[in-house]
């Protein structure tokens, strides 16, 4: 704590005022009710001047109530007004020394009177101890009443002959109580510096806490934060690895299966080549047998052309695969009459299916106007045929049926049977490639499993959809659509 020794003054000027405001607002009303106290016992101790001091009571009176009374009661006055506390010590040391000059005065003018002595006594111990002065005033205005005191005895020895020993007690005495009431008012000051001081310094520190801890808090918050988007975007690149993953598991399980299929397939395919090969090249060598009857001719030929058409066939459906995959597959759009085009394949394949006991049936629903169409004729007819060309490989026995109606802007068709059925694990393989190949529940039925994948295509390029709803020994309906486009030229 550094304060200059002797005023107690704290040598940061900061500090100080500080100090001073506070000393100044907690001693204000204690200030007030000690002035007042004083200034009624300097005015009621009038009346022993009154009866000690007859002859001097003019002179008295007028000190007393005339000057010291009015100046206290200004001084309290004052004390009201704002830019009070910049003058305060000073006008209380005022009061003090014009009081304790009034006492003395009146101690040299009737020195045998032993109440003035006893007065400086109140006059000191108020300076000091009541009315809040602060040390270093205390202390100056305590000294100069003192040497006020002995000058006067001085000035005033031969006009009332004041004597040496007399005066040198009255000195002891004062100097004394002068003496332990500064030293008493150094300890109390500087203990309550103290206090303060070390109150300025813990709020010093908490301040630096609080700065600290707020630092703190913001690097919590801050460390907070980017933990909180770290763990977002590590949340972010979990999602992305897994979906990743997820991608590979998925291609590797494609790329197994399309190996696994493309094997199947091979196998099949020397199967589907060698077959009717075979076929042709056994009858063609039994055709050269002579003697062979007329009805065994027809019968080896019908065999040749049927495993002829069987290759061109799968010749064909390879032919267009393979265009699908290049992508070299055209859509050449024309205005047709999606009735005909029921009705051709109707007529088409009703030999076929009435050779197999089946009955097939169809069902327009648009009228005529209605029927007109554009779309790529080809491409619908080749589904139709595909579709029904299965539909009757697949079926034994009850009826076939194709037909259409309008749902949206689409056209939705279907060709349904009362067939074998599909096992519900297989229907969504059965529009992959080579997929008859791999069907493990080879039922016999002859096929490279091409068909509906060329039916998907077909479908897909023309804008539409393919599904099939199928229950095993019961029948399957086969769906797909085609966007419906009315033709503007009407027959
Ligand atoms: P495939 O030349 O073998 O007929 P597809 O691609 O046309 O080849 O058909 C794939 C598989 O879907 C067939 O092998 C068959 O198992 C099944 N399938 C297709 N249509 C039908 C149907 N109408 N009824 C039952 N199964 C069918």
């Amino acid at each position: 704590m550094n304060l200059n020794k002797i005023t107690l003054s704290f040598t940061n000027k900061n500090i100080e005022e500080k100090f001073r405001k506070e000393y100044f607002d907690k001693s204000l009303i204690m200030f007030r009710v000690s002035l007042i106290i004083v200034t009624i016992f300097y005015a009621a101790f009038g009346y022993f001047d009154y009866v000690s001091s007859p002859n001097f009571y003019q002179d008295f009176f007028i000190i007393r109530y005339l000057i010291v009374l009015p100046l206290f009661l200004g001084v309290f006055l004052f004390s009201f007004k704002k830019y009070y506390i910049k003058v305060w010590q000073q006008l209380l040391s005022i009061c003090y020394v014009v009081g304790g000059l009034g006492i003395i005065y009146m101690l040299l003018r009737n020195p045998n009177n032993i109440q003035y002595y006893g007065g400086m006594f109140l006059i000191f111990s108020s300076g000091y101890f009541l009315v809040k002065l602060r040390f270093i005033w205390a202390s100056t205005s305590g000294i100069f009443l003192i040497a006020s005191y002995n000058i006067g005895a001085f000035l005033f020895q031969d006009l009332y002959d004041l004597q040496y020993d007399y005066l040198f007690i009255i000195n002891a005495f004062y100097i004394a109580a002068n003496i332990i009431s500064m030293i008493a008012l150094y300890n109390m000051e500087f203990l309550e510096r103290k206090d303060f001081h070390q109150r300025i310094l813990l709020s010093e520190k908490q301040d630096e806490i609080g700065i600290i801890n707020q630092s703190l808090e913001n690097q919590v918050k801050e460390r907070t934060q980017q933990l909180n988007k770290r763990n977002t975007e590590l949340v972010t690149e979990i999602g992305y690895r897994n979906e990743i993953e997820r991608k590979l598991v998925f291609a590797k399980e494609k790329a197994e299966e399309s190996d696994r299929l493309k094997s199947a397939f091979l196998a099949n395919m020397s199967h589907e080549i060698r077959t009717p090969m075979n076929g042709i090249l056994g009858f063609a060598d039994l055709l050269e047998q002579p003697m062979l009857s007329e009805e065994d001719q027809r019968k080896y030929i019908g065999i040749i052309q049927n495993s002829g058409a069987r290759m061109l066939n799968l010749i064909n459906d390879l032919i267009d695969i393979s265009k699908v995959e290049a992508g070299q597959m055209e859509v050449v759009n024309t205005d047709i009459n999606i009735n005909r085009q029921i009705e051709y394949v109707y007529a088409f394949f009703k030999p076929e299916v009435e050779k197999k006991k089946i009955q097939l049936l169809y069902n327009n629903q648009f009228t005529e106007e209605e029927a007109i169409i554009k779309t790529d004729k080809e491409k619908i007819n080749a589904i139709l045929t595909n579709l029904v060309k299965n539909a009757i490989k697949y079926s034994d026995k009850g009826t076939i049926e194709l037909g259409y109606k309008k749902k949206n802007n689409n056209l939705e068709f279907y060709v349904k049977d009362t067939g074998i059925g599909i096992i519900g694990a297989q229907l969504d393989a059965i529009f992959d490639r080579f997929v008859q190949a791999d069907i493990s529940d080879t039922r016999a039925y002859q096929g490279a499993g091409l068909g509906l994948t060329i039916t998907k295509a077909y479908v897909e390029i023309l804008g539409g959809k393919i599904w099939v709803k199928s229950v095993v020994d019961k029948g399957s309906t086969f769906y797909f659509t085609i966007p419906y486009h009315q033709s503007t030229i009407h027959c």
